[in-house]
Formats: structure tokens, sequence, C-alpha cells
């Protein structure tokens, strides 16, 4: 039976099968439902025993005081021992659902219509896990086998992804040795279109910061004072101002040393994804125009150049009327996207610089990161295994698989670090499947696509497996 038939004739066994996962409300942001965190990880620890993994472990998280959720651990080796080892990543918790009155039907009581499996996690991201157990038994019926897969599969499914993941970094090192793996298949982004095929090659990273400035020491009156004494407002004013220069690039000293450069291949794949910028600013909460750095389209500039916001910036007088003061304190939140290869604590070196060179006398000025920030993830484009993925999904839709980038990201930085592997993005959502949102869906063919893909992915990579450990 080959790839797509075994899909086919077991679509309807999948599908229900995930509408019963769909069916535990595993909110790991919430503690009355820690319960159902569990109850989800022991369902998926019983469909993969079931898929026929020969180890599946259950992983707390978490430090023994105050435990996170559970992580799903998976092993199966391939016959061959020289064959690579792939670790699948994805997450089995859900994002809180209210306003439960905007949901059509109820979030766990999952409900079909017009081809698409509607249910908080449909997309983000049980729907996506549990295609890698079709596409594994796919793979296994039209290899002629039962017994092994081509490579050697571990699955990680964590249970914190949508609290943040506190427990992930600590659990990838202390695990470190059981997840060593030649690649890292995320499946956890989206795909541009249902009729445009494509695979996320980066993620932004992350650090955010708040600034304080202090003059005297209460405020002052204006006519008494003002004009002989340093206002901190106008030196954040002036400071915040500074951080980008006429052309829109961020001042940091040293701020793109580390970017790595956008190639032309890259630039034209992007310039070829059918991108509508005006309908793209109206989901921009209706924005007027397009800005940013000069020299790159919208789409380089929120995948993969890195950014400096202002958030919020307050002090002084805000309330009715006037009030005639040199006020004592000025403050802002400020955060900084990044892409790779950038490193949040360098740019926490850089902002405090910039900050200390940009304070006038008598002010005196404070930089608080909001925590370590969030290293941005990379998948090379020419690597074998994107390459790879790609063959893959463009055998299972039947057309070219372009590719995108994400503007913000999850764990994956982590697990390219820990484990020392490079990630490949193969994943079917679509950026309209409502994910954190009401009536949340996932589109029930793009499902069954995947999971052919990733089926050819593994014969694949079991053929070009010199390939894929050279690479490492
Ligand atoms: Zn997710």
């Amino acid at each position: 039976m080959d790839v797509r038939d075994y899909i086919d004739s077991n679509a309807r066994e999948f599908f229900d099968q995930l509408k019963s996962w769909l069916a535990i409300p595993s909110i790991s942001a919430d503690p009355g439902h820690h319960g159902d965190v569990r109850a989800s990880a022991e369902w998926l620890a019983g469909h993969l025993a079931g898929t026929g993994f020969p180890t599946v472990e259950i992983w707390d998280t978490g430090p023994a005081g105050s435990p996170g959720q559970p992580a799903v651990f998976a092993c199966w080796p391939a016959q061959d021992p020289g064959a690579p080892t792939v670790l699948v990543y994805g997450h089995h918790d859900v994002q809180p659902v209210e306003p439960l009155e905007e949901w059509h039907s109820p979030p766990f009581e999952p409900a079909e219509r017009d081809g698409q499996i509607l249910g908080r996690g449909a997309s983000d991201d049980k729907g996506q896990v549990l295609l890698h157990t079709l596409g594994l038994r796919a793979c296994l019926a039209a290899g002629g086998q039962t017994s092994a897969p081509p490579v050697s599969l571990k699955f990680l499914i964590e249970g914190e992804e949508e609290s943040g993941s506190p427990h992930f970094a600590d659990l990838l090192r202390s695990r470190a040795d059981r997840l060593s793996c030649d690649m890292i298949v995320v499946s956890d982004t989206t795909m541009w279109a249902a009729d445009v095929p494509s695979m996320c090659t980066g993620m932004r990273g992350l650090i955010d910061a708040q600034i304080d400035l202090r003059g005297p020491d209460t405020d002052v009156h204006s006519g008494s004072f003002g004009g002989g004494v340093p206002n901190p407002l106008h030196a954040m004013a002036a400071l915040l101002a500074g951080l980008h220069d006429h052309e829109g690039r961020v001042t940091l000293p040293g701020f793109y040393d580390a970017v790595l450069p956008l190639t032309s291949a890259e630039r034209e794949l992007f310039a070829r994804l059918p991108f509508d910028e005006k309908a793209w600013l109206a989901d921009a909460g209706s924005s007027q125009a397009a800005a940013g750095e000069a020299g790159f389209s919208t789409l380089e500039r929120v995948w993969a150049r890195p950014t400096a916001e202002i958030n919020g910036m307050w002090g002084g007088h805000t309330g009715p009327g006037s009030k005639t003061i040199v006020p004592s304190q000025a403050h802002a939140k400020v955060s900084f996207r990044l892409v790779a290869h950038q490193e949040p604590a360098d740019i926490a070196v850089a902002l405090r610089e910039y900050v200390a060179a940009h304070t006038p006398p008598g002010i005196e000025a404070t930089v608080t990161f909001g925590g370590p920030g969030v290293r941005p993830a990379f998948s090379p484009l020419h690597s074998p295994g994107v390459q790879a993925a790609k063959r893959a999904m463009e055998r299972a839709f039947g057309r070219e698989v372009l590719f995108t980038r994400e503007g913000g990201s999850g764990p994956e930085a982590d697990l390219e670090e820990i484990l020392a592997a490079p990630l490949v993005f193969v994943a079917v959502g679509l950026d309209e499947d409502r994910i954190h949102a009401p009536n949340e869906k996932v589109e029930m063919t793009l499902l069954l696509r995947g999971a052919e893909a990733v089926a050819y992915l593994w014969a694949d990579l079991a053929a070009d497996r010199a390939g894929i450990t050279a690479a490492r």
C-alpha cells in the first residue's frame, strides 16, 4: 500500500482519535486544569505506545517543590543502527479559551464542519503533533514493515509551551543524553496558505527592558527651576528618539554585528510569496502605512530584521489640566526583536552602554531587564534536513514549497542550542486557524498532507543519511 492510500483509508480513525485528545482541556496556564494537562500527557503516551513506540515515558518537569507540567517522550530506534536520529518537537498543552461566549461550539467538544475540525488545540498543536503518528504508520506500511522506522525517531511533546516553557531548557539539559539527535523537526508553525505550502526557516528572539531616569528628588516648579535643571522626560524623549537613525536602523552600538544578512536566494523566495500588503496592513490594526528599516520589504522587516520598539513611556503630569513642573522621573519600556545570530545578552550590554552614553549630567539612569530574553532560532535554507523536508512537502502537496519566517518565537532556540542539532520546521497550520483565539480550527486535508510529508521525509532521510549526519 502506498503512503497516500494508507493515509486516506485511515483518515477517519485518525480524526476520531484527534477529537478524543482535543476533548481534554489541557490548559497549562490554569492551575485548575493541571490535572487535565496530565491526562493529556497520558492520552498521548497511550497513543504513542499503541503506534508501536517501544519506549514511551511521561517526564515530570520543574523542581520538586513547585512542579511544572509533564512532557511526553517516546523513542523508536531504526532497524539500521547507522540511520540518522530525528527528534520531533511539539506541545500538548493549549491556550485558555476565554471569551467563551465567542465560541460557536464548545472549545473542548471538537466539532467537524466544512472540512475543518474546530476546538482548542486543533491546530496549535495537537493536530500537528498527531499527524506524525499517522505519517509514521503510513511510512511503515508503505515500507512493508512494522518492526522499526527507517530513521530513529524520538518525540518530545511538552506540556508548558503555552505558559512560556518555563522548565523546558532545564528539561533539555538534564535529559540531553536521551534526546541526542541529528536533526529536530518542529511541528508548531504555519504555512503561508492552504494552496501555498511553505516552511518556516527562522524565528526572531526577544529581549525587553525598562529604563528609569531620575532628575530632581521631587517634581519642582517650572517657573522657579525650569530651564536651570535637567528634565528627565526631555532626556528620555531624546534617548528614545535616538534609538533609530533616519533610515530606521537601530543605533545601539554593535547592534547589527552578529546579524546574518539575508541571502539573495532567500529574498527572491520571500518576494515570490503572494503578499497583499493592504490586507496585511488591515490585519495590523488598520495601520495606514508600512514603515521600517530602509532597503527591506515588509516581510523582510518582520521576519529577518531585528527591531527596537518603544512599548510604553510615562512620567510627570498626565492628569487633566496643566501642572507646570519639571518632573522628577521618566520611564519607558522597550523591547528588541532579534534575528540570527544576535545574542540577547550582547544586546543587553549594548542597551546599557547606549543609555549611559545618552544620559545627561544630573540624571540617574537604571536599566532593568525583564529576563534573560529569548534567542532567535534559525534553520538554514540549504541544510540537508531543510532540503529533504522541502522535497517531502512538495511530494505531498504536489506544489513548490516556499519559505517563510516567523516574527516571534517559542523554545526552538533552546532545542537548537542545547541539543546542538539543526532545526527543520514541518507544519501545516495556517495563520487563519485562529490559534490562541475563539473558534480555533484546523484544515483536515492539511493534516493528512502533513502526515504524508513526514512519511516521505523519514524514508528520504534514511536514504540520504550521510548528508544529514555530516551536516551536524
Ligand atoms: Zn503552539
